[in-house]
């Protein structure tokens, strides 16, 4: 069934988060992206509010179960694609500063037991997979964990970790088995102020300067034993790698809505500084009457509700518990890309204005890069989908 309705809550989600980023993010957007490295003390208001995923409330004994519906569910997922929109409308750099939601928070939401979540699931947590050797395929990871007594001792170097310095934990990808290749790999939890895990240094970036990215060093850094995250059993199968992979089909619809956001943040100017220019946008107007510019924003227009919609479709599969792994890669690749595209030609088409620091539009279109770039490259995304729609395997087709 295809309903293309918003859910009257979806509609109350949106205005409530486009207020508040409109109050709380647009307006300091420019003075944390000249003060890099600042933390936004700002941001404190947002402690409690949960912006990425949230562990399923398990049914308490004796309570009845809620009848199953019939009806296809909008739930967590599409809400939390609504809300990242709506905050990277604000600011992307300042959205992926909010206390508490890390990369690390939807990965321990979503694998962790209740113990580790009481021990762990009120911590700001960052995700550390990436290594100098090692980005696109995370499964050459080199970083080891090996066990022990009741300690794992973690060792390796981990880059370009969004919220390195303002994290309180981080979880950390290693391979307990070398020679085991993807079937080793596991993720742990590992605390700041743990000895032996340091944080080396923060990056100066193009773009998201409100966000802090930095190097960790794990140098016989010991852990407990039950800081793993989901089994240690080493199979021969990959299937447990592929089970920590699959937490990128819940975030990359999350990344494809930043996207959206970053686009629609330059669009809304463009229109803003075209009316002011005289120009009546007229949906209605033949296109071969059109000035050049107002062609532009409607094909830049339609680009935007593509990338909106492919990311809907990714996070209503996962509400409803369809395996969306190609749909989640589709939206990731088409929003990341065209969402670097349209802030260009936004910036472009606003000419000096579009450099000029008076306006947001330059700073949009350095903040856009990224969403191409993390949680998997475009490139990547269109070698996962090319992999699902010739079903061919990652040696397959490399
Ligand atoms: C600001 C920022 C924040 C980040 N935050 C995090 C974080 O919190 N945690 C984390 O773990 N990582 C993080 N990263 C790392 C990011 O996920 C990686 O940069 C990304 O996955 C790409 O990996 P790489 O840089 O090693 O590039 P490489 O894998 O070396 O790729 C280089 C180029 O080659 C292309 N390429 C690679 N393989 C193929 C192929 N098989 N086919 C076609 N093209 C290919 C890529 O698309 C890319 O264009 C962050 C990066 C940045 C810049």
């Amino acid at each position: 069934m295809i309903d293309l309705e918003t859910p009257e809550y979806l509609e109350k989600v949106r205005t409530a988060m486009n207020s508040l980023a409109g109050s709380m993010l647009r307006p300091i957007a420019r003075k944390y992206d000249e003060a890099e490295h600042t933390y936004p003390a700002e941001l404190d208001a947002f402690r409690g509010i949960q912006v990425m995923g949230r562990k399923k409330k398990k049914p308490v004994e004796g309570e009845p179960a809620k009848p199953k519906s019939d009806k296809p569910a909008a739930g967590q997922n599409l809400g939390t694609v609504v809300t990242v929109e709506e905050m990277c409308w604000g600011d992307c750099g300042l959205m992926l500063s909010i206390p508490n939601a890390g990369l690390g928070n939807a990965a321990i939401a979503a694998v962790a037991t209740d113990e580790q979540l009481e021990r762990f699931g009120s911590k700001w947590a960052a995700m550390a997979i990436t290594e100098a050797g090692s980005g696109s395929d995370a499964g050459s990871i080199t970083a080891t964990a090996d066990l022990d007594g009741n300690e794992w001792v973690l060792n390796g170097e981990k880059i370009f970790v969004t919220c390195a310095d303002r994290c309180e934990a981080v979880v950390v990808w290693a391979t307990v088995d070398k020679s085991a290749g993807k079937a080793g790999i596991k993720s742990f939890v590992v605390e700041k102020g743990t000895p032996g895990f340091t944080l080396d240094h923060l990056e100066h970036k193009l773009g998201i300067r409100a966000s802090d990215t930095g190097t960790f060093v794990l140098a016989n850094c010991r852990i407990p034993k039950d800081n793993i995250l989901g089994s240690a059993e080493v199979k021969k199968s990959t299937e447990g790698f592929k089970g920590v992979m699959k937490t990128f089909d819940n975030t990359r619809p999350m990344v494809a809505a930043m996207a959206v956001g970053v686009a629609r943040a330059s669009l809304d100017l463009l229109k803003e500084k075209l009316e002011a220019a005289g120009a009546k946008l007229d949906h209605a107007a033949a296109p071969n009457n059109l000035p050049a510019r107002e062609k532009d924003y409607y094909m830049m227009e339609a680009t935007l509700d593509a990338m909106r919609l492919l990311t809907w479709r990714a996070a209503w599969m996962a509400d409803n518990g369809e395996f969306n792994n190609t749909e989640a890669s589709m939206a990731k690749a088409k929003a990341g890309r065209s969402g670097t595209l349209i802030t260009q030609k936004v910036a472009d088409l606003l000419g000096p204005l579009g450099f000029s620091r008076a306006e947001l539009a330059e700073k949009w279109m350095r903040d856009s890069k990224i969403l191409d770039i993390f949680e998997g490259t475009g490139q990547i995304q269109h070698l996962i989908v090319a992999r699902n729609v010739l079903k061919l395997s990652s040696k397959e087709l490399k």
